[in-house]
């Protein structure tokens, strides 16, 4: 048993339909397929860590599972959630009910990922999405009556066709729901999703960059911190898990497309859920060096606005931040401060560039 590692994240890969932006690791939902998901994830969750603070369920749909196979899963995943402080499912408005969420409160989840993604109903369509913002309304509803009130809510922007208008109506829907937490991502179009099968493409780099910066205003208008550059939250509800990837932390990754960090090596879960569910996925590992940690390191932790801990830094990687990279920080002084032992990005916009003259 290992006690060294903090969060565990489990990939779901089944989904009731496939959404036009998704290249995450899918497959459509099948019974029996999904009896033999389980008996695997089973077996590849002994001999795991016992001393997690966060689990996170994502997927893939993980609440498209029938009420049987979703308590099958947590009741694999309780011995692992003793000491938990934050454990996230992630859920899509059309396959949550009241039934499934007494489970999901049986089990401890107390975090809950919506999929939102947009209010407006043409873009819904347009994404292939099955549900509208009143079933993500009456869903908030639902887990609030029993009491869950740490919800998240996945938004999309940038995306085909939409105007400014309809971006303003979903931040203005999404307010009125008053949830806690809130992750916005622009739409980047993969190769082979639906939406690159048709020659669709996101919006144009001004529009985007406009859409970011009044979703940042009036997000913080509205007292959310905007802790991540694509996460804003009310004060207390930041994302524990997150904060563990932004922090750099080892993390366990299980099931097919996961990919998890141990003692200086990544390791990749293929995407295909066949081979994992009969043994014959081959697991990437990639040993990463000291300075490619670093490097690492240094890219997440700046994304967030309590940016690198130099402490840590050090203690991880033998390096004098302030020392090391002494040219870029000051090449970055309008960007950069170094603030109770920390380096904090001000201008994230444009961290991509800044962290170009961070990389050895
Ligand atoms: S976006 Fe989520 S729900 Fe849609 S196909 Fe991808 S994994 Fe499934």
């Amino acid at each position: 048993m290992d006690s060294f590692i903090k969060h565990l994240y489990i990939h779901v890969p089944f989904c009731k339909t496939i959404c036009s932006y998704c290249d995450f690791c899918h497959v459509l939902y099948n019974e029996k397929l999904v009896d033999r998901w389980l008996k695997r994830i089973k077996k590849d969750l002994e001999n795991k860590n016992t001393e997690y603070e966060t689990i996170y369920i994502g997927g893939g749909t993980p609440s498209c599972l029938n009420n049987k196979q979703l308590e099958e899963l947590l009741s694999i995943v309780k011995p692992f959630s003793n000491n938990v402080q934050e454990y996230t499912i992630e859920v899509n408005p059309e396959t949550i009910d009241e039934e499934k969420i007494i489970i999901l409160k049986e089990y401890g989840v107390n975090r809950i990922s919506i999929g939102l993604q947009s209010s407006n109903d043409r873009l819904l369509k347009l994404m292939n999405r099955k549900h509208n913002f009143l079933d993500v309304k009456n869903c908030i509803e639902l887990l609030r009556k029993h009491n869950i009130n740490n919800i998240s809510l996945d938004i999309i922007y940038s995306l085909p066709t939409q105007t400014m208008d309809d971006l303003k109506k979903t931040i203005d829907d999404v307010l009125s729901l008053n949830v806690p937490h809130l992750s916005l991502y622009s739409l980047t179009i993969e190769k082979g999703t639906i939406f690159d099968k048709l020659n669709y493409s996101s919006l144009d780099e001004e529009t985007e960059a406009d859409m970011y910066e009044y979703i940042e205003n009036i997000l913080i208008k509205n007292n959310y911190v905007h802790y991540e550059i694509a996460n804003f939250a009310k004060e207390g509800y930041e994302s524990k898990h997150n904060l563990g990837y932004w922090n750099y932390d080892d993390y366990e990754g299980v099931s097919c497309g996961a990919v998890g960090k141990y003692k200086h090596h990544r390791y990749t879960n293929p995407k295909d859920v066949l081979s994992y569910i009969n043994e014959k996925d081959i697991v990437e590992i990639e040993e990463l060096t000291n300075s490619e940690e670093a490097f690492e390191n240094i890219m997440m932790s700046l994304r967030t606005i309590y940016g690198l801990d130099l402490r840590l830094f050090k203690e991880r990687y033998k390096i004098d931040f302030l020392e090391e990279y002494k040219d870029a920080i000051n090449k970055h002084e309008n960007d950069l401060i170094i603030k109770d032992g920390h380096c904090i990005c001000i201008n994230r916009e444009i961290l991509n560039s800044i962290l170009i003259d961070f990389m050895g």
